[in-house]
């Protein structure tokens, strides 16, 4: 067999072999948690006019620059201004408008006295106490001005993004195409959910841990159900599993009489680019493209299969998807465990991460780590990542982990 490659090349050679999807124009409303394939720049100021912060009277502030409760300043009212209307003309010394928050501000007009500080009249108001000039105004472009980049191409988008906008009338938007991923699993052994007889079954776990992996990573997940280990069954769906963007398939790839993942994908002309990592759990992942079609060829255990997508395939979907970044912040904390582990091996252990008042994080393992303890994962809150080099790592000591 092949040398085992090292996980971070490896992740460079999925990364140089996969492309971002195409484009596609989609409603706003769908977009949340798409990736923007354009640069926004906004093609009006927000907000359009400069209006009133606040219900009150637009006035010349040196009309009221002396107004005290014991001498109050009285302007006429010459308007009553709604928010949605327009004022008619500029305003006059000695008058003012009555202006709700959100509405145009007259031209002329220099500051907003707020309602509380006046009598409330609609034809002669007394003004109480004056702000300081240019109080309570919202200008024209103070939010977004004509020519701001307001959403950047590469942007996941969140809702906040989905009113910025909405604001400049931005209805829809052109994002990266959501790859559709086809999730394959494979075994005698392996029953799916809703077949009739389960009994001495193993239950299809990874189509849905697989499936819920490649949602979150952008992706759109299609699943081909589980196939027999018979080189007619796994040929057949690999051919149906072509017809997606991205092909994943779980099982199949160990030294088995009856592992036929490989020698079929061989059969439908598979472009191998490595045959197995120096990681733990997972080493029998395999990675190659058919044609334009990048296929992943995770290993069976639920807990391999989880982690080797975590490593291998989500960075690929998300270069797919548009994203410039491809892999989550490690952070550093102290493990309260012994760990020893094959030198030469990159070995991902199940943590949970418990941030601390003071200073770093402490991390534990989950317990049991073997790679079928899919409970290791449903615990887990982190990856704790031990390099090759290292052999032991005892408690105190200092370790990476990737927050999931
Ligand atoms: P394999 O790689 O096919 O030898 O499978 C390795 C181990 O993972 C075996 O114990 C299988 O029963 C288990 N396994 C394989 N596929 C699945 C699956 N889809 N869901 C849950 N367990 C699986
Ligand atoms: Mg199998």
């Amino acid at each position: 067999m092949k040398q085992a490659v090292r996980v971070a090349e490896a992740q460079e050679i999925i990364l140089h072999a996969v492309q971002p999807s195409g484009v596609e124009k989609i409603a706003l409303l769908s977009a949340l948690r798409r990736v923007m394939a354009e640069d926004v720049v906004a093609s009006r100021h927000i907000p359009p006019h400069d209006n009133s912060a606040m219900d009150g009277y637009a006035v010349l502030h040196r009309d009221v620059a002396d107004a005290a409760s014991e001498r109050p300043a009285r302007l006429q009212v010459v308007e009553v201004l709604p928010a949605g209307k327009m004022p008619r003309q500029p305003l006059q010394p000695g008058t003012a408008v009555k202006i709700m928050t959100g509405a145009a501000l007259p031209e002329g007009a220099d500051t907003v006295v707020q309602i509380e500080h006046t009598n409330g009249s609609d034809t002669s108001v007394d003004i109480y106490q004056a702000p300081k000039a240019g109080s309570n105004l919202r200008r024209r472009g103070e939010d977004i001005g004509v020519g701001d980049c307001i959403v950047p191409q590469h942007t996941l988008l969140r809702p906040a993004d989905l009113g910025v906008l909405a604001s400049i009338g931005k209805a829809q938007v052109l994002v990266y195409q959501q790859p559709r991923v086809a999730i394959l699993a494979t075994g005698d052994e392996i029953a799916d959910l809703g077949d009739v007889d389960l009994t001495d079954k193993i239950i299809n776990s990874n189509s849905y841990t697989l499936a819920g992996q490649v949602t979150e990573a952008g992706g759109t997940p299609i699943l081909l159900g589980v196939a027999q280990d018979t080189r007619e069954e796994i040929s057949q769906r690999i051919a149906s599993g072509l017809q997606a963007d991205v092909l994943i398939t779980s099982g199949g790839v160990s030294a088995g009489d009856f592992d036929y993942v490989r020698e079929c994908l061989d059969a439908a002309g598979f472009d191998c680019r490595f045959l197995t990592v120096a990681v733990r759990p997972g080493s029998p992942i395999t990675f190659g493209m058919v044609r334009e079609v990048p296929v992943f060829s995770l290993p069976g255990n639920p807990v391999a299969s989880m982690v080797t997508f975590e490593l291998f395939v989500r960075p690929a979907l998300l270069k797919m998807t548009g994203h410039t970044s491809f892999f989550r912040s490690p952070q550093q904390a102290i493990l309260q465990d012994t760990v020893r582990k094959r030198q030469g091996v990159r070995t991902f252990l199940r943590g949970i991460l418990q941030p601390q008042d003071q200073g770093l994080a402490t991390v534990t393992t989950t317990g049991p780590q073997g790679s079928g303890i899919l409970r290791s994962m449903s615990l887990a809150n982190c990856l704790i990542d031990i390099p090759e080099e290292t052999q032991i790592v005892q408690p105190g000591e200092t370790v990476q982990v990737v927050p999931l």
